[in-house]
């Protein structure tokens, strides 16, 4: 197929594809779907071999978001049953990030919900951070606070965060349909603010929220452009008691082809699986591998994932291995200017598309019973999934 030749050519040479190329990735048939996988198999080969990145989320203050983002479980006015606490403390914080890292993590991420970190918001993960590092001295973490305002990205690197997510999500022209409280520009500032004070960027976006591919390829445009060292890949998960849970929308099949445009315009970036893995991909996981070089792994913020081991197994089955402390995750011409990338997302995955079916009632309850709320590990009794 002469498109995938010439995307594969271009990824070699970390060239950007056109727009139409990028489009036409998202409209390939199920026919053509493992010559696709296999294409940007090649290119995340070339760059990342068969390491697959684990990160580990810690979800530092659950639920009681002011902030209305529609596809978010801890959103305003969200009637998800979500666990809702406010700060851990940094002990608490410590604990259940080593779990994730005696799970194989080498990365993990700080989320806190909310607009914004106040200033005592930010002495506060510094704190947190300590306490990871004095016992982890390599991990990785990267913070998911919000909105930054001046000098706190600063503040967040001399404290040892080395990188800070905040997610594009979706194109700037349909921003406003899902959040009406910040702005898309709002979140564009806050990625350039993390990446202007020596902080890895990780932005990533969200599929299945009603967009159009033309949606999807133009925030993924905007995200090599903003320069984001790794790209978490969100399928909506639809929560119950948010404005998105109907959206059911995405199949395994075209995840893989959103996960394959992604690599093509960010060849040589750190592509994650995130939210809604095992919602959207479910038994098609394994071939994700083939795209994308990172994955959560165990739980994420307020819904739980599949058990932290059969990650692990699901990555050596499929051939893959375990990216190592010591091992750098971008490649060399890009790890000069970064430590890594990814992060959390403060929010889910879901999906969505213009269907105007309504789905059967079975099918819409086989549906919901793919979604399991968290109730373990951070903000509770109860040991961590890792
Ligand atoms: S995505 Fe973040 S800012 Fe938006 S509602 Fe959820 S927690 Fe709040």
């Amino acid at each position: 197929m002469d498109l995938l030749d010439t995307l594969t050519a271009k990824g070699l040479r970390r060239e950007l594809p056109t727009r139409e190329e990028a489009l036409a990735v998202l409209a390939t048939t199920d026919d053509e779907l493992l010559d696709v996988v296999a294409a940007a198999g090649r290119v995340r080969r070339q760059w990342f071999g068969r390491r697959v990145k684990l990160n580990y989320l810690v979800n530092l203050k659950s639920g009681l978001c002011p902030e209305d983002c529609s596809y978010c479980s801890q959103r305003l006015g969200s009637k998800a049953e979500i666990l809702k606490y406010t700060w851990l403390k940094p002990e608490q914080a410590a604990e259940a990030a080593a779990a994730g890292l005696a799970g194989g993590a080498k990365r993990v991420c700080l989320v806190a919900s909310g607009r914004g970190p106040t200033d005592r918001d930010i002495d506060r993960v510094a704190d947190t951070i300590s306490a990871i590092k004095d016992a982890h001295e390599n991990v990785e973490i990267c913070a998911c606070l919000g909105l930054l305002s001046d000098n706190q990205a600063e503040r967040l690197r001399a404290a040892g965060a080395d990188a800070y997510n905040h997610n594009l999500n979706t194109s700037e022209s349909t921003y406003g349909d899902i959040a009406t409280t910040h702005t898309y520009a709002d979140r564009v500032d806050t990625v350039t603010k993390a990446h202007g004070a020596g902080l890895s960027a990780c932005s990533g976006l969200i599929a299945g929220m009603g967009e159009s591919d033309e949606d999807l390829v133009d925030v993924v445009f905007a995200l090599r452009e903003l320069g984001s060292d790794s790209v978490p890949v969100n399928f909506l998960i639809p929560f119950e008691g948010t404005p998105l849970a109907k959206e059911w929308n995405l199949t395994p099949q075209r995840c893989l082809r959103i996960l394959a445009m992604v690599r093509f315009v960010c060849p040589d970036v750190e592509v994650r699986i995130a939210g809604g893995r095992e919602v959207h991909l479910r038994s098609m996981q394994p071939l994700g591998l083939h795209i994308a070089n990172s994955i959560f792994l165990g739980d994420y913020l307020t819904s739980e994932g599949q058990a932290g081991q059969a990650d692990l197994d699901m990555i050596k089955d499929a051939g893959f291995e375990i990216e190592g402390a010591d091992e750098m995750t971008l490649p060399r011409h890009r790890s000069d200017v970064a430590t890594g990338g990814s992060g959390g997302s403060c929010g889910s995955g879901g999906g969505c598309g213009p269907c105007g079916e309504t789905p059967a009632a079975e099918e819409e309850e086989s549906r919901n019973e793919l979604v399991r709320v968290r109730r373990r590990g951070a903000g509770t009794e109860l040991a961590p999934n890792a």
